[in-house]
């Protein structure tokens, strides 16, 4: 097979940095000799450097620093951001190797895809929202930024889910305090050097390392006017809690348990190969995997039978390794939580199918899989499980794939799988989700807004929606006129 991805430069990063790693605030790098979290590859259980754990005066630096940085990069023109915004993106793309090797060291996920999707869609993003700031003054005539924001993201895809948050933001003229997964902080620092280097107005970005607790501290800072956050619904919830009454604005990604259905009409082998996108992906640690399969009779069996060849070919292995389809899963806690959903599907009688591969001896591996026709109700029906294993229910009518499809408290994506384009199209607007991919799944093109309904949160991120989402209307009697480009 192919030869290991070469790791020289991840690895010569982690030792220039002597493995500890801090905030970015104001411009300066700080922190690093309180770093005693140890972030760990979950792939070898080795420990890869450590981050500190911001507290309120790390926090207080960083909201200080983002609203003086405020007044600045709010007057420049859109035109003026966008150069900034072009070269971040140029700049990650001079780094690919980097960014994708630090990815996959820290996620656990495999090489080909942070090489193929994680980084290649993070410097796309930035593109797209240069496009954005360059016109921002005749596409949001009248609107003005908020001020600072307060972003908090996952460990799933740590640099675009960055991306996600910082383009949109600096775009439309706010500043930022963002803050990483205690998990996943590398390539959070690799970017704040980024920064530094095509030289963005200190202030303009900060970044806070630490856990939920640091998190909860942005989330109540009082000179905060955003909070963007992804994560699981829980915190999603904590989080609308915390900022109900505040007058802070709040855009909210959460979980799902996304249907995906296949009509007795669909390409089976293009259907199967959705599966694999859809479930297996980033070791079905996705927010919108398509981890409820609903199949319709008639082509159940055979569609099975595809799907259990085509799962004994995924290679689990070292996430470092090229031929590799499925890495590891983020950490022990998440891999036993995982484990503990498949053991109360297994004291419920409901048969898991898992492919015979062979998982590596060290790390966090989960095997692939899912559970041939489980119970609408069962509670790996309902509960997200974020890891490679789908359920299955079988369905006679469309009427029944809308109420199954609907039968959960989420509601982020949907995939239909047939080969009827109106039946398809129709099915689409009954299923209630904020993303509906007809047959596709996974795409995430900054075009188009993401995000969901029901517990899946609320607000759009990409597209018009997603700049919308990081302005406000100008008050009428502060009007000032709009600077000419
Ligand atoms: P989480 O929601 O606890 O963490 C997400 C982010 O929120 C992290 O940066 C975390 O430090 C921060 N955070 C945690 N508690 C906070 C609080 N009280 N206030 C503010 N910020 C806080 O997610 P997790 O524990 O890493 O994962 C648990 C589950 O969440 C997963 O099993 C999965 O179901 C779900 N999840 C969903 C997504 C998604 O993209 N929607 C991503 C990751 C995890």
């Amino acid at each position: 097979g192919p030869a290991p991805e070469d790791q020289g430069s991840a690895q010569a990063w982690l030792e220039a940095h002597d493995r500890r790693l801090g905030h970015f605030i104001d411009g300066q790098f700080q922190g690093a000799a309180q770093a005693d979290i140890a972030v760990e590859n979950p792939a070898t259980g080795e420990t890869l450097a450590h981050i500190p754990q911001a507290g309120h005066d790390e926090v207080d630096a960083a909201v200080k620093a983002a609203k003086n940085a405020f007044g600045q990069w709010s007057r420049k023109s859109g035109y003026e951001r966008s150069q900034y915004l072009y070269a971040i993106a140029r700049g990650l793309q001079k780094r690919e190797r980097l960014f994708s090797v630090l990815e996959t060291l820290d996620n656990g996920k495999a090489i080909r895809e942070s090489r193929n999707a994680d980084i290649p869609l993070a410097i796309r993003h930035f593109y797209h929202h240069a496009g954005w700031a360059a016109m921002a003054e005749s596409e949001f005539a009248g609107q003005q930024p908020l001020g600072v924001c307060g972003q908090i993201i996952p460990w799933n895809f740590p640099l675009l889910m960055l991306a996600w948050k910082i383009a949109p933001a600096l775009a439309a003229g706010n500043t930022v305090v963002l803050k990483p997964a205690d998990l996943t902080p590398l390539t959070a620092v690799a970017f704040a050097e980024l920064l530094v280097e095509i030289g963005l107005p200190k202030g303009v970005v900060n970044i806070v390392q630490g856990g939920g607790d640091t998190g909860a501290m942005i989330v109540r800072h009082p000179d905060i006017a955003k909070i963007a956050f992804t994560g699981s619904t829980a915190v999603g919830r904590d989080i609308r809690r915390a900022t109900a009454g505040s007058g802070k604005r709040l855009t909210l990604e959460l979980g799902g348990k996304s249907p995906f259905v296949i009509c007795a009409d669909a390409d089976l082998d293009a259907a199967v190969e959705g599966v694999v996108e859809g479930v297996w992906f980033n070791q079905g640690e996705v927010c919108c995997a398509g981890s409820r399969l609903l199949i319709q009779e008639g082509i159940a069996e055979r569609f099975l039978n595809k799907l259990r060849a085509r799962m004994q070919k995924i290679r689990v292995g070292s996430p470092l390794d090229k031929s590799t389809d499925m890495g590891a899963i983020v950490s022990a806690r998440q891999k036993s939580r995982i484990q503990g959903l498949l053991d109360n599907a297994a004291g419920e009688g409901i048969r898991l199918e898992q492919s015979s591969c062979p998982l590596p001896e060290q790390g966090h591996f989960v095997t692939p899989g899912f559970f041939a026709d489980a119970q609408p109700a069962a509670e790996i029906s309902q509960v997200e499980i974020f890891g490679p294993i789908a359920v299955t229910t079988s369905f006679r009518t469309i009427d029944e794939a809308v109420e199954l499809a609907n039968n959960t408290g989420y509601g982020l994506s949907a995939s239909i799988w047939s080969e009827n384009i109106n039946a398809a199209t129709e099915l689409a607007a009954r299923i209630k989700a904020g993303v509906v991919w007809i047959n596709a799944t996974n795409i995430f093109d900054a075009n188009a807004p993401f995000g969901g309904v029901k517990e899946s949160g609320y607000g759009r991120e990409g597209a018009r929606e997603g700049m919308a989402s990081y302005l406000e209307p100008v008050p009428a009697s502060r009007s000032k006129p709009v600077k000419p480009v």
